[in-house]
């Protein structure tokens, strides 16, 4: 008899990876106990395709050259695997060289010594994993010496060699070029995760397998942007009724919390990104835990902008912050406005950053997208936790402001009040300001309080809030006729 695996989600390592692949054999097989050849084989179909080539091989029995179809590692285990099916070569009469048969691609393993499983601490008898096999078999934490920590090889029982294999076909994947991102979703409740599989991402794959498996709002070579892209899309998700059925979309709601029958337990999501090319040259890891409450700030945006299609709204606002360089868009301002909301820290320096940086040096400067404003502010108040009558302050102040001197064509003013690096600067150019363009400051803002706050913020979040205001007033001014803007409220 050979080596059996038992397949229960009741057992889970604690390693996503692992777990992940536990869940996709649950998903292919059933749960129960298996002889370890019959999910050998069963993986072997989902990891390995026929790529449409043919080559040759020596017959020996007829000693003639026949045609063989040609395969290979389907993505994105052919990021990992590089092992390739070659059988010894012959010389042959008409002078060439060839195979002698067919080369297959086998899923190789052979279990030795006994002793502790490297996962799941079973005693079972154990494969000693290589690198290229289980390259995500790592804690976040330890990613710093991921590759040190797999030098020296794993030890793995049969059930965890064959869940990390297994794992390739649980990735949720999305490329671009030579960009790759990788994401886990994870719950501790196997079981969950099986369904959430099932129910939520295997309607959802994508037919067109070139570009991912999974759809994401926008796309870019940095961790968090591709977080905040997936998860906009997933969200949107909800609401809309195609794309996944009602029971779906409430399981997708209830899981995240969108419902007062919630799961107690929560759900994280792991996102690696890295190079594709002869070997993954992986960049990040991260982990992101806080998927409830990123949904929950998600329905608060929804509700702000209101509209027919807010949802499409929100993931163009986000899409908005790159810049078209040569053939190439950078995205790093996405990255840090999305590192910032997943985070649940400050925003604002960087779409401040975007709007003086980018947005006024285009060729034909414009405003920020329709809404960009009203989220801004939602999440200022809510997150940051700003008074909605300052915020009410600095919006009409700030458009007024960014009217004013595109009026007067001062557009060296706005820029002097974002580069105030001191309450004093601040003031200073304030005073300037209503010298200038002959504007009354409003009360509040001249009151600094103890530690350079004011209104009980620090002094720079109400300075960039705003300089956000007032440039994109600027610009919003600029874009139109001139009796139209002048007639707009504020
Ligand atoms: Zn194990």
């Amino acid at each position: 008899m050979g080596t059996r695996v038992e397949i229960n989600l009741d057992k889970p390592t604690g390693n996503f990876w692992i777990d992940n692949g536990l869940v996709v054999l649950a998903d292919l097989m059933g749960e129960g106990i298996f002889e370890l050849d019959e999910i050998r084989n069963c993986l072997h179909t989902k990891l390995i395709q026929k790529t449409g080539n043919k080559g040759e091989y020596w017959d020996q029995e007829t000693g003639q050259v026949k045609e063989y179809e040609k395969s290979n590692w389907k993505y994105p285990a052919n990021l990992f695997i590089k092992v390739a099916g070659k059988p010894q070569k012959i010389k042959c009469s008409d002078g060439n060289t060839y195979f002698k048969g067919a080369p297959t691609f086998e899923l190789k393993m052979s279990f030795g010594k006994r002793g502790h499983c490297d996962i799941c601490g079973d005693q079972n008898y154990l494969e000693d994993a290589k690198q290229w096999m289980f390259p995500f078999v790592v804690d976040p934490g330890k990613f710093a010496n991921f590759y040190s920590d797999l030098k020296r090889g794993m030890k793995l029982c049969p059930r965890c060699a064959v869940s990390g294999l297994a794992g390739y076909h649980g990735l949720l994947w999305s490329s671009q070029a030579t960009n790759a991102m990788h994401i886990f979703i994870f719950h501790t409740d196997l079981r969950e995760m099986l369904r959430l599989r099932q129910e939520v991402f295997d309607p959802l794959s994508l037919t067109q397998q070139k570009g991912g498996n999974v759809p994401v709002a926008f796309f870019g070579p940095y961790v968090h942007e591709i977080t905040l892209g997936l998860l906009l899309e997933l969200f949107s998700y909800i609401r809309k009724s195609d794309g996944l059925p009602q029971e779906a979309r409430d399981y997708l709601a209830n899981l995240l919390g969108a419902s007062e029958t919630s799961l107690a337990l929560p759900l994280s999501m792991y996102t690696i990104t890295g190079i594709r090319g002869q070997s993954f040259d992986m960049h990040s890891l991260e982990e992101f835990s806080r998927l409830r409450d990123f949904y929950m700030l998600y329905k608060s945006w929804i509700t702000t902008l209101g509209r027919d299609n807010p949802e499409n709204g929100l993931k163009e606002i986000f899409r908005q912050f790159y810049k078209r360089e040569g053939n190439r868009d950078n995205t790093l301002w996405r990255d840090k406005i999305a590192w910032a909301v997943l985070e649940f820290g400050d925003p604002l320096p960087f779409a401040e950053q975007f709007l003086y940086e980018v947005r006024a040096k285009q060729e034909k400067p414009g405003p920020l997208a329709w809404g960009t404003e009203d989220i801004l502010e939602k999440y200022t108040k809510e997150v940051l936790e700003m008074e909605q009558q300052l915020l009410d302050v600095l919006k009409d102040f700030g458009h007024s402001l960014g009217r004013k001197a595109q009026e007067n064509r001062e557009m060296g003013l706005l820029y002097s009040l974002r580069n105030a690096k001191n309450p004093e600067e601040f003031y200073r150019v304030l005073n300037d300001m209503q010298f200038r363009l002959g504007m009354t400051i409003p009360e509040d803002l001249l009151i600094m309080e103890k530690a350079e706050r004011i209104m009980n913020n620090p002094w720079v979040r109400v300075k960039t809030l705003l300089s956000i205001y007032a440039m994109n007033a600027y610009l919003r001014s600029e874009q139109k006729p001139r009796k139209e803007a002048t007639n707009e409220p504020a």
